[in-house]
């Protein structure tokens, strides 16, 4: 049985370390393309391309076009000609292209998130997307990106509901991951997951546990507190490395298949891992039940979903439930991954047993 880990080359956090971008650049050569959408690069422009421009390195801005698709990736590897560093300011998509481009082009790579929503920071993996926004498959590199530069001050200024999303998509890390302790089955890292990578989910989500709520409260202030400082922390060296080297399960086979039920496609993808988790936490046979109920609290109490109505699915009929169920436990899905088959209608049962535990328990909290 062969164990391994991925891990990215460094991960800086905290206040202002966007600045940091230029020392880490030369470091490469002296010329660099940087990737980014309209607000990221109202978020970060003056400390990135002013850092970038005492450190001597000539810089190609290219506007990211909003998707991650193939032809978005080949455009940055094109503009990379003659560079020696890729350079992506953004969320998970503009993060997941520009990655893509980087080993397109054969060059590192360094990723400055401007939101917290995801764990695309410190993952060797692109999610690659059709241009209507359809995900098509993803492809996991050789490598992690090379420097990952979270800054707190630009992290606790986005919107709270994106950072609300990466507590969602951190939480049901260690979950995911425990199901493939218990089925050894081989992650995205080529082999089963090491103890270090259970550890770190499994202190992903105790962080969340502890600090998430007043996380929130924080950054729905704008404030970076100590409980800011471990969340983040949480969802993005944690839950990043603990995903990719730990395993997934139901809670992202569903959020990956939600998008085929048009009525989920305002909600973000730490919102429907949230739901997802719920569903997973039902189809479970070793789960603590007691844990079942702490873990759906805090996801209400953090307003994230946990039922059909926060999904927008309340009027799914069953019949298209069953069929949804049924392709998500298809071949190939991270249900797969649990020590026992999973069925469609065991998943269909799972949802539906999901959202009358979340509705109890939103009724219980109200
Ligand atoms: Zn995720």
């Amino acid at each position: 049985m062969k164990k391994a880990i991925l891990l990215p080359r460094k991960f800086i956090q905290g206040r202002g370390v966007a600045a940091e971008v230029g020392g880490l650049a030369a470091s490469f050569g002296t010329k660099a393309v940087v990737l980014w959408g309209q607000k990221a690069r109202a978020a970060v422009n003056e400390a990135v391309l002013s850092s970038l421009a005492a450190a001597g390195v000539e810089v190609v801005e290219l506007a990211f076009c909003g998707e991650t698709t193939k032809a978005e990736a080949q455009r940055v590897a094109d503009a990379a000609q003659g560079a020696a560093v890729v350079i992506a300011a953004g969320g998970g998509k503009c993060i997941d292209a520009a990655k893509g481009g980087a080993i397109f082009a054969k060059l590192p790579f360094i990723v400055l998130p401007t939101v917290a929503s995801n764990d695309a920071p410190t993952s060797a993996c692109t999610v690659w997307y059709d241009e209507a926004g359809v995900c098509i498959g993803f492809d996991l590199w050789p490598v992690n990106p090379d420097y990952i530069l979270v800054d707190t001050d630009v992290i606790a200024a986005a919107p709270v509901r994106l950072f609300k999303a990466g507590i969602g998509d951190a939480l049901a890390t260690w979950y995911e991951a425990d199901i493939n302790r218990q089925s050894r089955a081989v992650t995205c890292s080529g082999g089963v997951a090491t103890l270090t990578a259970l550890a770190l989910a499994k202190l992903s989500r105790d962080i969340i546990f502890e600090h998430g709520l007043k996380a929130i409260a924080d950054v729905e202030a704008n404030v970076v507190t100590p409980a800011v400082n471990a969340v983040v922390e949480a969802t993005t060296l944690l839950s990043g490395v603990g995903w990719e080297s730990g395993g997934l399960a139901t809670a992202h086979a569903l959020a990956n298949a939600f998008p085929a039920l048009p009525e989920t496609h305002g909600l973000f993808h730490g919102e429907k891992v949230s739901f997802g988790l719920v569903a997973q936490l039902c189809i479970d046979d070793d789960i603590d039940p007691d844990l079942v109920e702490d873990t759906v609290a805090f996801l209400v109490q953090a307003g994230l979903p946990v039922c059909f109505a926060d999904m927008g699915i309340e009027g799914v009929s069953a019949d298209r439930l069953l069929a949804f169920a049924t392709d998500t436990a298809g071949e190939g899905s991270f249900t797969g991954n649990h020590p026992r088959e999973i069925t469609g209608r065991d998943l269909y049962d799972a949802l539906v047993s999901a959202d009358v535990l979340g509705k109890r328990i939103k009724a219980e909290l109200a």
